[in-house]
């Protein structure tokens, strides 16, 4: 979610927010439902034949029967990569994805693109999840450059991973069915591997319904500057799967409240269920008269908003 900020800060960033995490955490600021919903890797919970393997959905075929088919992208193999046999169009489109045994919420993507050419035919595809086989009830869950700031161009990088948070509103709800669909003429973006990790919906259930979410000071640890934009440590307080940040001048009535980003609190990429915070970077720059706003996200009701304040940025005084 972190569009403008460049690796080297972002490193920076991860590497004072664990030390800051590692003193936060060893207390008891922990008190809902384990993070453990979270996830683990969703694909062994895909539909497979009789045989074990998995049965993967999408468009048939391969590109000059060259026999790089769909099924390249659940195969474990990041050298092998899906290349259908057309650039897909809103009548015929190229997609690939799986069928669960059970709904299952999302909450991770990884993917893998085409390791020595081509990657970039992923800018502009997204994923969705859907309870039709059809697809014809299908919710993008993430695409190319959307309100929590995720872009495949920034995110998608020859013979990388990436790795994505998914959290909105949308992916609160379990789908039966979870696809990567491709732009018009992108070939599917001819991934290599793709990733979902997540929860079954009933687990999520188990963990958050009936909770009451709530937002407070105690959800703020810090707060900090990079090149004039915002960076928001915070900790897990509340029952609910993430939050959300909303920023507007504050001289405006609350319409003018603007969305930032959704905060996942699965962050835990490098020390799994022991770091419960995240740190959110606003991608536009702080004025002196930017404020803030937070609140949790319950998988049924949210809680009240929390007047984050307005911060100075030093570099931006007076603009
Ligand atoms: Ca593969």
């Amino acid at each position: 979610m972190n569009a403008m900020m460049s690796s080297l800060n972002r490193s920076r960033v991860f590497c004072c927010f664990t030390m800051l995490l590692a003193a936060v955490t060893a207390g008891t600021l922990w008190a809902g439902p384990s993070p453990t919903w979270c996830g683990t890797k969703l694909n062994s919970l895909a539909v497979k034949d009789d045989g074990g393997n998995l049965v993967v959905l999408g468009m048939e075929g391969s590109y000059n029967n060259g026999g790089n088919t769909k099924e390249k992208v659940f195969d474990g193999d990041v050298n092998t990569f899906f290349d259908p046999p057309s650039g897909g169009t809103a009548a015929v489109p190229c997609w690939a994805g799986l069928e669960f045994t059970e709904p299952v919420v999302v909450t991770r993507i990884r993917y893998y693109g085409r390791p020595t050419t081509l990657w970039n035919r992923m800018f502009g595809c997204f994923f969705q999840g859907a309870n039709q086989a059809d697809f014809s009830d299908a919710v993008t869950l993430h695409v190319g450059a959307t309100t929590d700031g995720w872009t495949w161009d920034d995110k998608a990088k020859k013979g990388t991973w990436a790795d994505f948070y998914v959290a909105n509103p949308e992916s609160l709800h379990g789908y039966k069915y979870l696809r990567l669909l491709g732009a018009d003429g992108a070939y599917c973006g001819n991934p290599s591997e793709i990733e979902f990790y997540g929860v079954t919906a009933a687990a999520l259930s188990a963990a958050f319904d009936g909770q009451t979410p709530t937002c407070s000071a105690a959800n703020i640890v810090t707060s900090f500057f990079i090149n004039n934009h915002l960076t928001l440590g915070l900790a897990y307080t509340a029952a609910a799967p993430f939050y959300e940040l909303q920023r507007k001048p504050a001289a405006s009535d609350d319409s003018a409240y603007e969305h930032v980003a959704y905060i996942p609190f699965c962050w835990d990429n490098y020390t799994a269920d022991t770091i419960h915070g995240y740190l959110c970077f606003d991608e536009k720059p702080v004025y002196d008269s930017t404020t803030y706003r937070l609140r949790a996200y319950g998988t049924a009701a949210q809680s009240p908003w929390y007047e984050v304040g307005t911060f100075k940025s030093y570099a931006m005084k007076g603009v």
